[in-house]
């Protein structure tokens, strides 16, 4: 058999499986827009939300000489403690690794205090996920007002929880009331980043035989503008992006779209955007408003498992499809770009990093072999589990290179822990461990992968294949 060199992509843009998905199985796949199919320059999008929120509070009264978005300042995925008015990272158990008040990092012995017991559990009011890229103006904004909060800037009696929900609802209505959605339209190309391989990778799946649904949040006039925006260029003469999707789906207000029975409307008028109730199946070619998932399975005759959702929210995009209804996920990241980047940067400081650890536990296992030692030989109850003449002056020796060795750990430890942001460090690690954020991920999405247009390189017929997963006793033994 030749070996056929096929194009695969980088690790950039790879798909990677939590569970294995084989797309042959899948007969429909619906997509969010916003961040999944329509990718936003952030810092544009999100510098835009902020200001409009920032206008909302300046009618309260409240300050904004130099309130200003700082894209740096927060990342995906980390956590608002409404109670204390701080930003967090946690591990995927909840434990809180790194904490700033405002725009403060919290010192160790802060975090210690103000975390030692108390763990992040996202059922729990008191913590706010930041779920999408939409989330980094929210969080942005909450920091800078909590510092003004402390600065005694604010009205007289908020609490951090007052300032967290009114920033919440500033944002909020800056999404609604379309002043916002206005200048995205009069400027896309300030806002949108194209992909030029997008249209494609859509064109593979549906000539494959899958039918593409639209489902977002986005009302109908936004959706339509945007969508021609981003696709009707890439398309054939005479196309435009309705020819690649068999339905559309605009306001869903996901997550109730998948977890309640929201009742459906079709779209009569598509240029007035006049809705009329719609009692029967979706129809191919149309445009629906809300409604639910229950719907689109019954419509299509199809169960959860050959349904596969493509969204950026961790919550409203594919924690509830893949909770409730079973369907199949996908989650769009697109900054594993770069994160995937920074750690391919940093892979042969990685491996030293991790010599030194082995070395390191080596080193540790001495010192409790030599404590031992000493200790039997003090007591004189059994011999000591190693022979030497001097314990204690071995155990000094040991307890110096292993100070040594620390010296030589530190600096890299900290360049890891910094990769990506300064101070949040990557996205789905917290120190050694994986993120909150991770944990989410792996939970909920069955694959994820940078963009929607990253199925071109694996195609419409691809099998994702989880690999066989570590656990501490299997690292221990292939080490050895
Ligand atoms: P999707 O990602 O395509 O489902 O659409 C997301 C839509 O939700 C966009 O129209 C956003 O402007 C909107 N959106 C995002 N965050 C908020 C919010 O906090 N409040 C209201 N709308 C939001
Ligand atoms: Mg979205």
């Amino acid at each position: 058999m030749t070996d056929l060199s096929i194009p695969t992509a980088p690790p950039t843009r790879d798909v990677y499986a939590n569970r294995t998905l084989n797309l042959r199985s899948i007969a429909a796949i619906g997509y969010d827009m916003d961040y999944t199919l329509v990718h936003y320059n952030v810092v544009e999008w999100e510098k835009m939300a902020f200001a409009q929120g920032k206008a909302r509070l300046a009618e309260l009264g409240w300050p904004t000489d130099g309130v200003e978005f700082d894209p740096s300042q927060v990342i995906r995925g980390l956590v608002i403690d409404v109670e204390l008015g701080n930003l967090l990272k946690a591990t995927r158990f909840g434990y809180v690794i790194k904490a700033a008040h405002g725009s403060r990092v919290l010192t160790y012995g802060e975090l210690r205090e103000a975390y030692a017991e108390t763990f992040v559990d996202l059922s729990d009011p008191r913590f706010e996920f930041m779920n999408t890229l939409f989330s980094l103006s929210e969080a942005s904004l909450f920091l800078q007002y909590v510092d003004r909060l402390e600065a005694g800037d604010l009205p007289h009696g908020l609490g951090h929880g007052d300032v967290y929900h009114t920033v919440r609802e500033a944002i909020d209505r800056s999404h609604a009331d379309g002043i916002l959605k206005r200048q995205i339209l009069a400027e896309p190309e300030r806002f949108i980043d194209l992909d030029p391989d997008l249209v494609l990778a859509l064109r593979d799946l549906r000539a494959a035989g899958r039918q593409l649904l639209l489902i977002t949040n986005s009302e109908w006039e936004y959706a339509n503008a945007i969508m021609a925006y981003a696709f009707d260029r890439y398309m054939p003469e005479g196309q435009t992006w309705r020819d690649l999707f068999s339905c559309v789906i605009v306001s869903a207000s996901k997550p109730a779209f998948f977890t309640g029975d929201n009742p459906l409307y079709k779209v009569v008028d598509e240029e007035r955007a006049l809705l009329r109730p719609h009692l029967g199946a979706i129809e191919p070619g149309s445009v629906f408003f809300g409604g639910n998932a229950r719907i689109v399975e019954q419509s299509l005759g199809l169960s959860g498992d050959q349904i596969l959702y493509v969204g950026d929210h961790i919550f409203g995009d594919v924690h509830f499809s893949k909770a409730l209804l079973r369907w199949r996920t996908a989650l769009i990241l697109r900054e594993l770009e770069s994160e995937i980047a920074a750690l391919i940067e940093f892979l042969p400081k990685q491996r030293q990093l991790e010599t030194m650890m082995a070395t390191k536990e080596r080193l540790e296992a001495q010192v409790a072999s030599l404590r031992l030692a000493a200790l039997r030989g003090r007591e004189g109850y059994a011999p000591p589990p190693v022979q030497v003449p001097d314990p204690q002056a071995e155990l000094e020796r040991v307890r110096t290179k292993l100070a040594a060795l620390d010296d030589e750990i530190a600096p890299l430890a900290i360049e890891a822990s910094r990769l990506r942001n300064e101070t949040w460090g990557p996205l789905m690690r917290a120190g050694i461990d994986k993120s909150l954020f991770a944990r989410q991920v792996e939970r909920y999405a069955d694959i994820y992968t940078s963009r929607v247009s990253n199925f071109l390189y694996p195609g419409p017929f691809a099998l994702f294949r989880t690999g066989r997963l570590d656990l501490p006793h299997d690292v221990k033994l292939r080490r050895d």
